[in-house]
């Protein structure tokens, strides 16, 4: 088969073991193992599937959806406080950077990323031929502004941000989103997959900045990863543009059907931000106390946490073996010896601190 040159030497996105092969290689019962390494939510949208339930007769399973995704873009338009023009639904958030990357990423394209962050901006963008170029963050993690500013060449198109950030839990300053769009002239993404988990949100700078591109995702707050539900906001002239590129029937009616629920019990999604940012204040405080250990401050539903003594790929593969799957970030620059951990109920936690507190001890 001749495929293109750049698949043979492709880094693909690398995930944890999933449940099943972690199953299988440990001798668990799948379910006894404990995922701390996908950010979701563990509170499953039970009142959504009921609604679900009742529904699933007359959805129209047998036609497409409607391809403008008209009503889930006047719900969105709603909750945002904007224009449906200046919303469009992908499937997922990941649907959106592989859009964003077909409109905008030429081979010799560069793309600035602020690094240490979400792995399938380079992906994406790798994926089109684009050029990755990564701009380390400051060791507060906070984004470079100068640098990222001084790398804009005539090859430069995108700047990627994260905020909070994936997997530094901190968040994007607003002088350095202002700043990249008046003094570049570089679409700039701001991925806003956890914004509820904190209050900020640059969605307003869309009436001024038409090189701004936000996204957002159901996967994390509305606890609907399994149905792949994410969208874009930006001016409505770069919306168009982002449409030319976006697959027509990506989504399920299925998925279309759950995400508008998911707005209308927008109460239960906030309840449940409430109880992880709880738990993840009082989870921090906990690790913090384990000796050799330190939390990073966190503005979402997972915390970055540095293990200073013990060699972290052997604590990593120790919780594996205790059926406890954490997200091992050492190998990114300034993450070394560190794992991310998502936050979950408190009895699952309390495993985890358990678990770890067996580990470095022994
Ligand atoms: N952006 C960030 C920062 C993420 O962490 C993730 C998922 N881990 C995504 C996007 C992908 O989200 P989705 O499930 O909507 O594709």
């Amino acid at each position: 088969m001749r495929i293109r040159n750049l698949i043979k030497t492709f880094q693909p996105y690398e995930w944890e073991l999933s449940i099943i092969e972690l199953a299988k290689k440990y001798g668990f019962p799948p379910d006894k193992i404990l995922r701390f390494d996908t950010n979701t939510m563990p509170y499953p949208p039970i009142k959504l599937l009921e609604e679900l339930k009742q529904a699933l007769p007359n959805l129209q399973i047998n036609e497409y959806p409607e391809t403008t995704y008209k009503e889930l873009r006047e719900a969105l338009a709603n909750y945002l406080g904007r224009n449906i023009d200046e919303i469009t639904v992908t499937a997922g958030c990941d649907e959106a950077l592989d859009i964003i990357a077909k409109v905008f990423v030429d081979s010799e394209t560069n793309v600035l990323v602020s690094t240490p962050t979400y792995a399938m901006y380079r992906v994406t963008v790798e994926a089109m031929g684009g050029k990755i170029v990564q701009i380390l963050r400051k060791p507060d993690f906070s984004d470079n502004t100068e640098k990222l500013i001084e790398a804009v060449n005539e090859n430069t198109r995108l700047i990627f941000l994260c905020s909070p950030n994936n997997p530094t839990g901190n968040l994007t300053s607003e002088e350095t989103v202002v700043r990249l769009l008046e003094e570049t002239d570089c679409a700039v993404i701001v991925d806003e997959s956890y914004a509820e988990f904190c209050s900020q949100t640059f969605i307003n700078l869309i009436d001024k900045y038409e090189n701004l591109i936000i996204l957002r995702t159901f996967s994390k707050a509305f606890s609907m990863a399994g149905a792949r539900v994410g969208y874009i906001i930006s001016n409505k002239k770069t919306i168009n543009l982002l449409n030319l590129m976006r697959p027509p029937n990506s989504l399920t009616v299925i998925s279309l059907f759950l995400a508008k629920k998911a707005l209308e019990n927008l109460d239960w999604m906030r309840e449940n931000i409430k109880k992880i940012v709880e738990e993840r204040e009082k989870l921090i405080k906990i690790i913090n106390k384990i000796d050799g250990v330190k939390v990073y401050p966190s503005y979402t539903n997972f915390i970055l946490t540095k293990f200073l003594r013990k060699n972290v790929d052997e604590i990593h593969q120790k919780l594996l073996e205790n059926g406890i799957i954490t997200r091992n970030v050492s190998s990114q620059p300034l993450l070394e010896n560190c794992l991310r951990i998502t936050v979950r109920k408190p009895e699952e936690n309390n495993v985890l601190v358990d678990t770890l507190k067996k580990i470095l001890g022994g």
